[in-house]
């Protein structure tokens, strides 16, 4: 198998996702080994990691403030789930990046997309907050994945699933109601719209769940997850996203 993908590499090399560049398997040390990723180094370095950031949700902080402290929200309220990380900020090219994971359905963003995350849980989550006992992508709604025929969650989660041996539990909640989409709602709107959409359906003994999402703009969607699992009992419950978007204004 790996002789394979040798000869496969070797045939057809893969190019930068960004610049177009021939890439090398780009080498970022991890436990799990050299990485699969379609990113050069130059663009690897130059996106928008996620570095300055609430130690408790993963909102991006300015930067001049370099502790690692709550942002505002977090002071006046903790959210429902225990920690957060997202490895980029929603801003310049990773824009484009999830959009070409969530709508043209390319596998190989999947890929190194998962592949870059599990890197940040290699080097932080697991390290920072122990190992869960399964992965949550976030849920769609049936109707909702019958029509995009693709969970971009679950497709990064296949990549963390399998490198890491953590297993998936897909089916763990549905989501309830199709909500409408929480673009252009602001917080107090998206809070209304997500609540009880989702409904814990398998009795499960997890103590501590991984939820994994795309974008995390406001937390609403994980904030309203995370608050249903615990209701059901699992005692700790993280989230890790490819990208948090900084709060607007
Ligand atoms: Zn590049
Ligand atoms: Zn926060």
């Amino acid at each position: 198998m790996e002789f394979a993908q040798k000869l496969l590499s070797n045939l057809f090399p893969s190019r930068c996702l960004f610049c177009q560049k021939t890439v090398n398997t780009l080498t970022v040390s991890g436990s799990s080994g050299n990485k699969n990723i379609d990113v050069c180094a130059d663009c690897y370095k130059d996106l928008p990691h996620n570095s300055n950031c609430c130690i408790r949700c993963a909102l991006p902080l300015a930067e001049d403030i370099n502790n690692k402290v709550l942002c505002g929200r977090c002071l006046q309220k903790l959210p429902a789930f225990d920690y957060g990380y997202s490895l980029f900020r929603y801003e310049d090219d990773v824009i484009g990046l999830v959009h070409q994971l969530k709508f043209a359905e390319k596998i190989s963003y999947a890929r190194s997309i998962g592949e870059m995350l599990l890197t940040k849980i290699e080097r932080e989550v697991l390290p920072e907050q122990g190992r869960p006992d399964c992965l949550l992508p976030v849920p769609l709604h049936r109707s909702r994945l019958r029509q995009r025929g693709f969970n971009q969650s679950m497709e990064i989660s296949r990549i963390i699933a399998k490198k890491l041996e953590i297993p998936i539990d897909y089916d763990a909640v549905v989501r309830q109601r199709i909500t409408v989409s929480q673009t252009g709602l602001n917080a107090q709107q998206r809070r209304k719209n997500i609540k009880d959409a989702f409904r814990v359906v398998v009795d499960n003994n997890y103590k501590h769940v991984l939820i994994i999402d795309d974008v995390v703009t406001t937390g609403s969607t994980v904030n309203e997850l995370a608050r249903i699992l615990k209701k059901s009992k699992v005692e700790r419950v993280g989230v890790l996203s490819i990208a948090r978007a900084p709060v607007k204004g």
